[in-house]
């Protein structure tokens, strides 16, 4: 206790001194001096001194533990080393100061270097870091995008190491598969995702596109989306359309007309088999 109040009469000699200088030459009465918040001149002139100030400077000083004021603290070069490092934290230790003084704080990062994670197989940019304590731990260098089938309409888009500690956390999104469509046989395609590369064998649906046979106008070609086609013949509808249309080839200029119109949808059956 001795050693607070010492530290008590320093504060108020440190604090004090310049505030009683300031004091004295502003009013120019030597005989008052103020030493701050705890010692101080009232309206009329006298001075006071706050009790609860004094209890309350007391309190505080009673919450720092008397080692403080040990000397030994204050004369020697710490001597820092880290103990009891886990995958959290460290604990800085001086041998002089004692384990009282310990300090548990988490790792940062002294040092950051380029590396390679390798997690199932794969590998991913990252990041090594090391903590002054020695700690090393990696970190991937940005999200590792990937995509996965959740079902036959669903993907789902994640980083590749969310769940490990390599990732900082993404949250996992989910869209509809986009499929591409390549023949495997006359009526069957194989439907790829383009993005998880879901695989599925699917019969031929012939209701993509469909075009006048040009050298037959009386079939009509029917496509699927793989380009597997099937020829028919055209609806009753279609067939009366083809009978006024004959009925109109007497004059030259139409049927050139028709050619023509035959030329395009020749050109547009072989964009859409593309
Ligand atoms: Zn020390
Ligand atoms: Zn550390
Ligand atoms: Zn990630
Ligand atoms: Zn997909
Ligand atoms: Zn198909």
């Amino acid at each position: 206790m001795r050693k607070k109040i010492g530290v008590l009469i320093a504060i108020l000699i440190f604090t004090g001194i310049p505030l009683a200088v300031k004091a004295t030459s502003e009013n120019g009465n030597p005989n008052i001096k103020s030493y701050g918040s705890i010692i101080y001149k009232d309206s009329s002139g006298s001075v006071e001194l706050y009790a609860e100030d004094i209890a309350f400077l007391q309190e505080k000083l009673a919450s720092v533990p008397d080692e403080i004021f040990d000397p030994v603290l204050y004369s020697h070069v710490h001597e820092w080393e880290y103990i009891n490092v886990n995958k959290n934290t460290h604990t800085r230790h001086c041998a002089v100061c004692g384990s009282l003084y310990d300090i548990v704080s988490a790792h940062e990062a002294a040092t950051s270097r380029a590396c390679t994670i390798t997690y199932g197989d794969k590998d991913y940019p990252g990041y090594e870091k090391t903590c002054r304590c020695g700690y090393t731990w990696k970190v991937e260098m940005y999200h590792n995008l990937i995509y996965t089938s959740v079902d036959a309409t669903y993907h789902r888009l994640s980083c590749g190491l969310s769940g490990t500690d390599y990732c900082s956390g993404l949250e996992a999104k989910d869209s509809e598969h986009v499929r591409t469509a390549s023949p495997v046989d006359e009526t069957h395609h194989q439907s790829v995702c383009n993005f998880c590369l879901i695989e599925e064998i699917q019969e031929c649906v012939f209701d993509y596109d469909s075009f006048e046979d040009s050298e037959n106008p009386t079939q009509i070609i029917k496509y699927c989306e793989c380009g597997n086609y099937i020829t028919e013949p055209k609806e009753s509808v279609s067939e009366n359309d083809i009978g006024n249309t004959e009925d109109r080839s007497d004059e030259t200029s139409q049927t050139e007309q028709l050619e023509s119109v035959s030329g395009n949808q020749t050109e547009t059956i072989q964009g859409g088999k593309i």
